[in-house]
């Protein structure tokens, strides 16, 4: 049975470890510090047997060279972003298998907050980088709105017990943010005493599920009446679409300070 194991690194990233049927050996998903992956694998005494990538930022990206050089594994990401090191380049609908671990993934391209940002989706599990965070989603650096709302609505269409690990802690932060969007949304309420709980005791609030994601998440929630009237009430226009309304809430994440 697998497992996900994680290493913090920088502010806030996390560095996932994913364990399959074997128990010491793992793949390592958007390590951007090699040494802190390191420390981990050491301590834990396991073995990677494989690198995968979903964007080309540093802070995903930076150990990968020195970890494919220490342990002679396989990089596997992004076909269409330029990442050193890369040794099996992917596009929409490949599937990776990782014998070793006994899994499987299936690759779905995410453009949006890259163009060429990947996830890795397979034994009810999504590794989706910087597309979706919990009760969050990625900043626009490279897409448009309506390139990451088809990304968002291609992740909400997943199983709803999907668990979900995101390549950053932001859920508290995301959730301040989406009490000022939909502040009847009881789920919301929970899961704030669920995540302030979560953090406190030094744990991630991650993984969440595809099915939390659609009851709380405002970027998911186009949809929603409150959603909707408050985007219109912060940009002081009507919003005719689905699309409008996700631009005008991320544009207005953008700005917030809560
Ligand atoms: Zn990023
Ligand atoms: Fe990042």
């Amino acid at each position: 049975m697998e497992s996900v194991l994680h290493v913090r690194a920088f502010e806030d990233n996390y560095i996932w470890l994913i364990r399959g049927h074997s128990p010491n050996q793992v793949a390592i998903v958007d390590p951007g510090d090699a040494d802190a992956v390191c420390n981990a694998l050491d301590r834990l005494a396991l073995v990677p047997i494989a690198i995968l990538c979903t964007h080309h930022h540093w802070d995903h990206t930076n150990g990968n060279q020195a970890l494919a050089a220490r342990y002679a594994i396989p990089i596997y990401g992004p076909a269409n972003e330029n990442i050193a090191g890369v040794t099996h380049a992917l596009r929409e609908g490949d599937e990776i298998a990782l014998d070793e671990l006994g899994l499987a993934f299936t690759v779905l391209e995410l453009p949006g907050h890259t163009l060429g940002h990947i996830a890795f989706y397979g034994a009810g599990m999504l590794f989706c980088g910087d597309t979706l965070f919990s009760v969050g989603c990625g900043r626009l650096f490279e897409g448009t709105a309506a390139q990451m709302h088809d990304s968002l609505m291609k992740l909400a269409d997943l199983p709803d017990a999907t668990h979900v690990y995101c390549g950053h802690e932001y859920t508290l932060a995301n959730i301040r943010f989406a009490r000022n969007v939909e502040p009847d949304n009881t789920a919301l309420l929970k899961r704030y005493d669920e995540v302030t709980g979560q953090l406190r005791n030094g744990r991630p609030s991650l993984p969440s599920t595809i099915g939390a994601e659609k009851a709380t998440n405002p970027f998911l929630r186009a949809d929603s009446a409150q959603v909707r009237a408050n985007a219109e009430r912060h940009v002081g226009a009507a919003l005719d679409t689905e699309l409008d309304v996700f631009a005008a809430l991320r544009r207005w994440k953008d700005n917030f300070r809560g």
